[in-house]
């Protein structure tokens, strides 16, 4: 059996307004979350994306054919419901359904995965079958909270006059160097999955000034780890006529507008997965006072670059700060990050990385807008010049200095949702063994 579709969508109603309102008479459709037999008495638990309610079936007040359905439904089927909404004390929420006509619109049959609440199936297996870890309310949480981030990062840079650009995901050579590049078929040429807007980036700050973007990158890189994937999602800015602690303020400004709105937004989300979130402080830290800090604690750090361990140790010692190391040391960034005072022999870089919550969200810094320093800093770092001819030109005709970061987004959602493994924040993880579904 089926429903005229166009009618329903007029007069449904979303399960939170039956609480909300004071309709008595409701026409609801969504998910069998959970049903309960009592003597004479049938319970079904209705689920759809705005909340739960109780459908009460008692033998004699209801048709003998509403009575069977109600005994014979499976978990997550889906189904309509006409009824009437009555006051029940002992109905979660204080109101229940009594169905005057139910139809299934499809049934659900030995699910493979557990979908409760307390589902005790394991990742592997839920991601096998994320279409249906999806009906979770748990996984559902995490991607309403995910969805509001990427919403209130995009809604920041509008409203402070950022234009949001696409960057290609097909690109003709290596955008930063490195091999952990993804190669494709391009006609008769070979081509490679964009492993970051970084060079795009930059070319656009250098005309439009203020720009930013929600883009996926890929990197083959072959290690299988909780915080890395294959395939990601990148926030991005970049503007022009400004330093790594220009950018570095924006980034404050941003993560805690995010946070706020993801406290403002998804209170219930983040009651259900029990989360307690503060709006962060920003503390600035170079990155040679942050190895004598670590020293102080044991921790070891590697001479251009912090430690998984060192990161934990740092959030620990500055608890709900977005900690920027800025300063870094120019062997341990990229070729395209600014030396210290543009001085083509420095030790150190205009480049920083973004620790929060124990993690590197960010990295970032002002970049070489010189063509010729440029050109040094392939070399020293290996790269052949004449394999960024493009790229080193375009800033021969008119580009001002910049500077920019990148935020990952799956990264930022494991953190702020308190999970370990970043595949819990990426609906469909493309890692190492996982190319499906
Ligand atoms: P890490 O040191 O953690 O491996 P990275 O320095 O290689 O990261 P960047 O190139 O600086 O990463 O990328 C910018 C941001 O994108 C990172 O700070 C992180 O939040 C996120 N990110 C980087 N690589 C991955 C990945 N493989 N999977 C998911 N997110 C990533
Ligand atoms: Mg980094």
């Amino acid at each position: 059996m089926t429903i005229d579709l166009q009618r329903f969508s007029k007069e449904r109603t979303f399960i939170e307004d039956i609480f909300k309102g004071k309709k008595k008479q409701v026409e609801i459709g969504g998910w069998v979350h959970n049903t309960r037999t009592l003597g004479k008495i049938r319970f079904l638990i209705l689920r759809d994306m705005t909340g739960l309610v109780q459908i009460t079936a008692v033998r004699e007040k209801v048709s003998e054919e509403i009575f069977h359905v109600m005994s014979n439904l499976s978990k997550e089927s889906v189904i309509y419901v006409k009824g009437s909404v009555q006051d029940s004390k002992k109905a979660p929420g204080g109101k229940e359904i009594i169905p005057k006509e139910i139809i299934v619109l499809n049934e659900a049959k030995d699910l493979p995965i557990d979908v409760s609440d307390f589902s005790k199936t394991e990742l592997p297996k839920r991601l096998d079958y994320r279409f249906l870890d999806l009906h979770r309310k748990r996984t559902q949480a995490i991607f309403r909270i995910q969805s509001t981030i990427a919403t209130s990062f995009r809604e920041y840079f509008i409203k402070k006059n950022f234009i949001e650009f696409q960057p290609p995901s097909i690109i003709g050579s290596s955008s930063e160097g490195g091999t952990e590049l993804f190669s494709a078929k391009y006609f008769e040429k070979n081509a490679y999955l964009a492993q970051s807007p970084q060079l795009y980036k930059q070319m656009v700050a250098c005309s439009m000034e203020r720009v930013m973007t929600i883009t996926p990158v890929w990197r083959a890189e072959k290690h299988n780890t909780i915080r890395h994937l294959n395939e990601s999602r990148q926030m991005d800015i970049e503007l022009a006529f400004a330093d790594a602690m220009i950018v570095m303020k924006e980034m404050t400004e941003v993560v805690k507008y995010i946070v706020r709105e993801v406290l403002n937004k998804n209170k219930k989300e983040l009651d259900l997965l029990g989360i307690k979130l503060k709006i962060p402080k920003a503390k600035y830290i170079t990155f040679t006072e942050t190895v004598e800090l670590l020293k102080k604690h044991k921790v070891h750090v590697g001479k251009d670059d912090l430690t998984p361990e060192a990161e934990k140790k740092l959030d620990e010692i500055f608890p709900d700060t977005i900690l920027f190391v800025h300063d870094w040391p120019l062997s341990g960034k990229p070729f395209y990050i600014m030396p210290k005072d543009a001085n083509a022999d420095a030790k150190l870089s205009e480049g920083f990385d973004a620790i929060y919550k124990g993690m590197e969200i960010s990295s970032g810094g002002q970049r070489v807008h010189l063509p010729d320093l440029l050109i040094k800093r392939l070399k020293a770092k290996g790269l052949n010049p004449k394999d960024f001819k493009g790229y080193v030109d375009s800033f021969r005709f008119g580009a001002p200095p910049h500077a920019g970061w990148s935020i990952g987004l799956e990264r930022l959602t494991t953190l702020i949702v308190g999970e370990k493994n970043i595949r819990e924040a990426c609906m469909f993880p493309r890692d190492r063994d996982r190319l499906t579904p």
